[in-house]
Formats: structure tokens, sequence, C-alpha cells
């Protein structure tokens, strides 16, 4: 049988470093802030914020949500977002995805400061990423990066293999995991023989939003798996991609849902909140 990686128990250890951050960067006379911005107001959205302020305030980031109605005008949006640029009280600005359809999210990410881009998708930060250089990291690819490194799972010379492609998930993930000199694959919507690569992976990362996509004769014996995944299966019960049960019996290491992949992500989001707070504090000091 896997052994389970508790992203809970990884991000509650993670959180109490990062409280101690927090500590010492207000002895310094710079009290991190995070302000979410969210138009409408999808149950959704709203409940991924709540996690996002728990964890905020359990380190001491101050925290701020501000709404605004479905309505809001593109226009109105990005004056918000030049406005919050401006102000050296919030160190990380988050606009909660999605957006109603007048918006556009391109506009939106790309107003964002890129040193204020705490969710780490800002074209100048994936760009940043890409190129090897400081950035902010996606929070989902960089909490599983995380994850690998505290459970000793080193991805060089592995074959990854990451099933989606999106912008926030897929994308980064398979970068990030290039950066550890794993070799990549990537598979997506139009992959014709999913199984037959799944199948080869050391590293499977299963981020396609597919209830039971991923099966034991999916997985090579002895692989990691990281189930980013987030369904809701026929009962109502929050699944991810991978059947689990299953997974257990081939995998080495598995990440359940819940209380794996999400509590990291999270955790990453306020991990890049304290980091905009500190670079401050850098420019700052260089400046004197
Ligand atoms: P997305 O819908 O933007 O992208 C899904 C990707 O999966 C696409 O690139 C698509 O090509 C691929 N895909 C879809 N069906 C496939 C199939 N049958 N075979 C192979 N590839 C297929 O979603 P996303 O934003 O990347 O999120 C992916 C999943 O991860 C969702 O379930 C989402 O809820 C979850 N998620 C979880 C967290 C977390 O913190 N745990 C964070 C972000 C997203």
């Amino acid at each position: 049988t896997a052994e389970i990686i508790s992203g809970t128990e990884i991000a509650k250890q993670t959180r109490a470093r990062l409280a101690e951050e927090v500590k010492e960067l207000k002895e310094k006379g710079v009290h991190p802030g995070l302000v979410i911005i969210l138009v409408g107001d999808s149950p959704a959205s709203l409940s991924y914020i709540k996690g996002k302020q728990k964890a905020s305030e359990e380190i001491g980031v101050h925290f701020k949500l501000e709404r605004f109605p479905e309505s809001m005008t593109e226009e109105e949006l990005l004056k918000v977002i030049g406005s919050y640029n401006e102000n050296p009280v919030f160190h990380g600005i988050l606009v909660q995805l999605p957006l109603p359809a007048q918006i556009s999210e391109t506009a939106v990410i790309e107003k964002i400061s890129p040193e204020k881009d705490v969710d780490g998708f800002h074209p100048v930060n994936l760009g940043r990423m890409l190129t090897g250089q400081k950035a902010f990291l996606s929070c989902t690819p960089a909490g599983i990066l995380e994850m690998l490194r505290i459970k000793g799972i080193d991805p060089s010379g592995k074959h990854a293999v990451v099933v989606g492609r999106s912008n926030i998930v897929g994308k980064p993930a398979g970068q990030l995991l290039l950066r550890e000199n794993a070799t990549v694959t990537y598979c997506h919507s139009k992959t014709g023989n999913l199984s037959e690569i799944t199948k080869q992976a050391d590293i499977l990362i299963a981020a396609a939003g597919k209830e039971n996509l991923i099966t034991g004769k999916d997985i090579k014996p002895g692989a990691v798996v990281i189930d980013v995944g987030m369904n809701r299966n026929s009962q109502g019960k929050l699944c991810g991609d991978v059947a689990f049960d299953e997974a257990m019996e081939v995998a080495s290491f598995l990440t359940p849902v819940p209380g794996g992949v999400g509590p990291m992500t999270i955790t990453m989001l306020a991990q890049n909140t304290v980091e905009a707070a500190r670079n401050t504090l850098l420019e700052t000091g260089s400046q004197s």
C-alpha cells in the first residue's frame, strides 16, 4: 500500500514556519497584507476565499476581502486594482476567478503589479518562472513541489507525466518539474493513448478535473501520484481525478482529496504574500 502524503499536515508545519516569519517581519516594521477582490457572490468562490482568509489570519497576515456586484465593469475593476497596486498596506493582490463575462481575465491579471501577483498568474511571473528567475510561483504547482520536497522525493531523472495543461495548474506544474530535472510529458483532452503514457510515469500529476480518470491500471507500480482534481461525485462528495482505493494498491505515495493538494495551495498563497512583504523590505533597505 502507498504512503498517504498529508497536505493538511505539511501545510500545518509550513504555516507554523510562516507565522514565525511574519513575526520577524512585523518587528522590522512590515505587516504583510493580502487583499482579495471578489466580483459577484459565487458560493464556490466564497468558500475558497474563506480558506484563504483562514490561512492568512492563522499566520498573522492582515487580510481584507473587497466585494463588488456582479454588474461591475472591467474599467471599474481595473481602476480598483490600480489603486491597490499603489497601496503599501497590501503586498499581495488576488482577484478571485472566475470573473463575470463582461470582464476579461487576461486584462485583469495583467493589470496586477507583478510584484503583488501572489497567485503567480501574471505573464511576467510565468515568464520569470519559465526562464528560472525569481518569481511568484502559481500556488497549486508550488504546493505540489513543496510536498515532494518535504517527502524527499527528488524529481531528477524521473519521468513526470502531467495530465492537464491549464495555465494555472498543468502547464506550470510541468515546468517546475522540468526545472527539477524531471523528464516531463504533458497529456490533455486531445491525448489519444492516455493510459499508455500515464503507465510510464514515475511521478503522475492528475489535474484534469475528471472523476476516476486515473484508475489502478493507469498507474505504474511504485509511482508517486499527486491528485489535484476537485470534483463532486454522484453523492455530492468531494473527490479527485484518481480512483483512490485502487491507486493505494499500486502507488508508492498518494495525495488524498480532500486533505492533499488543496491545503498546500492555500498555504503557498500565504507564503507568496509573506515573500511579497519581505521584498519591500529589501527594496527600502537597498535605498537607505
Ligand atoms: P481546467 O479545466 O482549466 O483544465 C483541465 C485540463 O485537463 C485541460 O488542460 C484539459 O485538456 C485536461 N483534460 C480534460 N479532460 C481530460 C481527459 N479526459 N484526459 C486528459 N486530459 C484531460 O482545470 P484546472 O484549473 O487546471 O484544474 C484542474 C482540476 O484541479 C480541477 O478539478 C480543479 O478543481 C482542480 N484544482 C484544484 C486546486 C487545489 O487547490 N486542490 C487548485 C486548482 C485546481
